[in-house]
């Protein structure tokens, strides 16, 4: 069993740190004349700071997924707790990350703004994950772990045994992203989640929930990480017009984003459409909202589809990803027209 240790883990700066305490913090009951945060006193809507702490929202998301509340932080975006993680545990300069590779690009962007050393470590060809690879790979300077399931860009879930056994190993935290999880089959790993005081999970409203605009992003773990994250954030990260439209959201659909459906329907008549065409040198099976397609000349395919007014990603430059574009899956007439246009280029 991993000897992880959340005060081990932190840096020793964050540690003792006393965190900025806001007018809301000191008050948060109900009174009668608000005179303590030199706000406007005239009511517009927005005139008042938000709740630096997000309790309502906290509250109605961890009821959604079954958590306790002290096991929920929420970000602007999930790229804030991944920032957040790296300034809360990596001392610059010593410590390490790692990820899988290839996968998404703000692990690296992040450690490299903590002047932290990144490593990657290869999935397989077919893109699963490796646990003994990694834990190979694993030295003791190494504070975080990413793994992202399903990966961005290949779109494939990672195998869950192998994920316990790194959760098994490491006396860091495995961050296990699960920004498309909504879009597969699986229910991710949240069951694990007092089980393992070293596993944090994030999630977003930015994909199957169809707000990338209000930036709301979650991640989950054990309530001595969370309270870390709490005080370490900026103290009003969250907009009072975000957690109102989070909380409208997930009022009004119950819990299931509105066309995740439609979306799941559409991601496999798209790769119908698409591995039928000649020319396509191969096709990725993907629990994402995306698919990853290799095509012999990626940069050439781009250009052209940009031509037509599509944009595409090309992901070719990746890891394992040599000739690959990596295309969302849109509506069905956005759908219809890319896989037509595919087909006048390839052919
Ligand atoms: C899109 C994406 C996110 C989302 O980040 P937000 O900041 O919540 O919008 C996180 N992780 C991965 C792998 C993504 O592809």
């Amino acid at each position: 069993m991993s000897d992880f240790e959340v005060t081990r883990w932190l840096r020793p700066n964050i540690r003792g740190l006393e965190p900025y305490s806001s007018a809301r913090d000191e008050f948060s009951g109900e009174a009668l004349v608000y005179l303590d945060a030199n706000e406007n006193p005239y009511e517009n809507g927005l005139n008042r700071y938000p709740d630096p702490r997000h309790t309502e929202l906290r509250k109605r998301i961890s009821a959604w997924l079954g958590l306790d509340p002290k096991m929920l932080f929420l970000g602007n975006g999930s790229d804030e707790a991944i920032d957040l993680l790296f300034r809360a545990s990596c001392n610059a300069g010593t410590d390490r990350a790692m990820a899988i590779s290839p996968s998404y690009g703000m692990y690296a962007v992040c450690a490299a703004i903590q002047g932290v050393e990144f490593d990657k470590v290869l999935l397989n060809d077919d893109f699963s994950l490796s646990a003994d690879r990694l834990i190979r790979a694993i030295r003791p300077v190494h504070k975080l772990i990413f793994l992202c399931s399903p990966n961005n860009p290949t779109g494939n879930l990672l195998d869950r045994e192998e994920i316990i056994k790194i959760l098994e190993v490491f006396s860091g935290v495995v961050v296990v992203d699960e920004a498309y999880i909504d879009f597969s089959d699986s229910s991710g790993l949240i069951d694990l989640i007092d089980q393992y005081p070293n596993l944090v999970i994030l999630r977003t409203f930015s994909k199957a929930w169809g707000l990338a605009g209000v930036r709301c992003g979650m991640a989950i773990g054990n309530p001595e990480i969370i309270s870390v994250l709490m005080k370490i954030k900026y103290p009003y990260n969250l907009n009072s017009l975000t957690q109102k439209r989070v909380l409208d959201a997930l009022n009004k659909s119950s819990g299931i984003p509105e066309q995740l459906d439609v979306i799941r329907d559409e991601r496999e008549r798209l790769f119908e459409g698409i591995e039928s065409i000649l020319g396509i040198r191969e096709i990725f099976v993907s629990e994402a909202n995306f698919i990853l397609v290799k095509v012999d000349h990626p940069k050439q395919v781009y250009n052209q589809l940009l031509n037509k007014g599509l944009v595409v990603r090309n992901r070719s430059s990746q890891d394992l990803c040599a000739g690959c574009l990596r295309i969302t899956v849109g509506t069905p007439e956005e759908n219809q027209l890319l896989i037509e246009s595919i087909k006048t280029i390839l052919s």
